[in-house]
């Protein structure tokens, strides 16, 4: 029988992230592939093949080309269990990937090398770089005209602030791509052309100076011998540097022709950590102890079409689940039988009988769960540091149908909930005010809401240009504070208190004339 330890041991929780067109959804379908499981790569969003992938479930993910959902996807690899979260690759959405890399115990970091660091990735490295996070680094593309290798590492470094420890070298590039030399196993890999579909068995050349090599890539077998001198006197690879986010290793290959994937995969099964502990509001929680914790990362509505529902998506901190157990949902303080919890292989739900520590679950939502809920069997505990940001963009929403104004309060408290967008409603009036982060928020919202509850509503101008959360620990400075600030109040979506700023100054004259208030900008849920 195993135990827990091992079952921790056993997994790699990771997540991609790119610039959009870096290719992270083509190096997904390739990793499942490796995975075996989906047979066939090209399954996953399968935007030129006409084929519609099962996590492509809404429209407007196909009619713009961008992902817009987080999947969650479990496969074998080299003797462990990987799972991969999908992060959300559009800027609009930096909360929601935000939330999901805390769910993660390491990156794979996706560079386009015709392009270099771009100012997604940028953003992204930003947000990882917040909890350390290990960051394994893949450039691709290398089967077209690509910018020079050590430019591409330079520009990592300095743009990035992290040191880069090449693991593969390319050999040539375009249409004179000929493969990688493995530093560290000192052998050369050659690439064949048109095998991106399949899992290849490529030729390998051991030692770097094989004479065979001379023969098989002429010129470039010396161009080779040449650079790797070069990079010895760069960094080498060094484990610790890697797990405390100051080293990256580095990749080159081809996503597309299937070729590099897999020395990532190695390297990840090899060095990424396994499931780490997580800190909560009074202790750090270990992933070893056998007592089940969890926490809620992320919510999402409808995710199927056929099963009008929700799903909240729990990273398992520690312990085991099984199917059936109870779980104590803390924030409410109620016991929960679980018997339906679902797994998510390659967009496939399939019920879960057992999940460990680094595993992904989706419990079924029936508007008890939220963002950064804590599930343990009993102890009282919080896991901490999963935010709302204050958003910067504000609408007031408007029904055409002023009859519908039942359906449109319950779709966006749901579509609150999930993270999708925010909602305040002012204390003083009936409007409903919704804030969001980047632009394209208020297309998916006005969008699901038709698709989803059947309501057509418009998006109007409203003078807002921030909003913070109130706390103030004295319950009779809180009131003065209520009563003199009442107009520009408003509850969110759960109830929190807000102050709704008309303007940058006046939000600095109301902190200056109450420093007794605290106003947030983020709020852990
Ligand atoms: P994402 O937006 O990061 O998910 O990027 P995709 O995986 O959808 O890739 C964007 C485009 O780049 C698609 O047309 C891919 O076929 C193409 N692409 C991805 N990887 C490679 C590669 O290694 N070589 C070439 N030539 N094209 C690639």
């Amino acid at each position: 029988m195993s135990t827990i330890a091992d079952e921790v041991e056993n997994r790699r929780t990771f997540a991609i992230i790119s610039h959009p067109d870096a290719g992270k959804t083509t190096i997904t379908e390739k990793v499942l592939l490796f995975g075996q499981a989906i047979q066939q790569a090209g399954t996953v969003k399968g935007k030129k093949s006409g084929q519609h992938a099962k996590s492509d479930w809404m429209e407007m993910e196909k009619e713009r080309g961008i992902s817009i959902t987080t999947s969650v996807m479990q496969f074998p690899y080299a003797g462990k269990l990987v799972n991969l979260l999908d992060t959300p690759g559009h800027e609009d959405f930096s909360e929601d990937t935000y939330r999901t890399l805390t769910a993660v115990d390491s990156c794979l970091m996706v560079i386009d090398s015709a392009k270099g660091v771009e100012d997604r990735t940028i953003k992204l490295m930003d947000v990882a770089r917040m909890r350390e996070t290990p960051i394994v680094t893949f450039m691709n593309k290398l089967d077209r005209d690509t910018r020079d290798p050590f430019d591409l590492m330079d520009e990592v470094e300095s743009v990035l602030k992290m040191d880069c420890a090449p693991i593969t070298w390319p050999i040539g590039m375009g249409k004179e791509f000929k493969g990688i030399y493995h530093l560290l196993k000192d052998e050369v890999v050659l690439y064949q052309s048109g095998m991106g579909h399949t899992i290849q068995e490529s030729r390998v050349i051991k030692g770097i100076n094989n004479p065979e090599l001379d023969d098989v890539i002429s010129e470039y077998a010396e161009e080779l011998r040449e650079q790797v001198e070069l990079l010895e006197a760069g960094n080498s690879f060094d484990k610790q540097a890697f797990l405390d986010g100051k080293l990256t290793p580095v990749y080159f290959g081809t996503a597309l022709g299937n070729f590099g994937v897999d020395h990532i995969l190695d390297g990840l099964v090899e060095w990424a950590p396994a499931p780490m502990s997580r800190e909560t509001t009074t202790r750090t929680v270990e992933s070893k102890e056998e007592a089940l914790t969890g926490f809620i990362f992320k919510i999402q509505a409808n995710m199927d079409p056929n099963h009008r529902d929700r799903v909240a998506f729990m990273r398992i901190v520690s312990g085991k689940y099984e199917k059936g157990m109870k779980m104590r949902h803390v924030r409410v303080g109620k016991d929960v039988r679980i018997s339906d919890a679902l797994t998510f292989v390659a967009g496939d739900r399939s019920k879960v009988e057992e999940a460990y520590p680094g595993d992904i679950i989706g419990l079924h939502n029936h508007g008890t769960i939220q963002i950064g809920d804590t599930f343990t069997q009993g102890e009282e505990l919080k896991f901490s540091g999963i935010p709302n940001f204050a958003p910067e963009l504000f609408r007031r929403i408007r029904l055409k149908d002023p009859l519908k104004l039942k359906q449109l309060q319950k779709g966006l408290m749901q579509l609150s909930e999930e993270g999708a967008v925010q909602v305040f409603r002012p204390l003083r009036n009936n409007d409903l005010i919704v804030g969001a982060v980047g632009t394209l928020q208020f297309d998916v919202v006005a969008h699901r809401l038709k698709a989803e509850y059947k309501v057509d509503a418009v998006y109007e101008p409203i003078s807002v240009a921030t909003a913070r959360w109130v706390e103030c620990d004295n319950a009779t400075t809180l009131q003065a504070f209520r009563n003199k600030a009442y107009d520009n109040l408003a509850l969110d979506g759960s109830d929190n208190l807000a102050y709704v700023a008309p303007t940058m100054v006046n939000l600095q004259m109301t902190q200056e004339r109450h420093p007794d208030v605290r106003f947030r900008e983020t709020r852990e849920h």
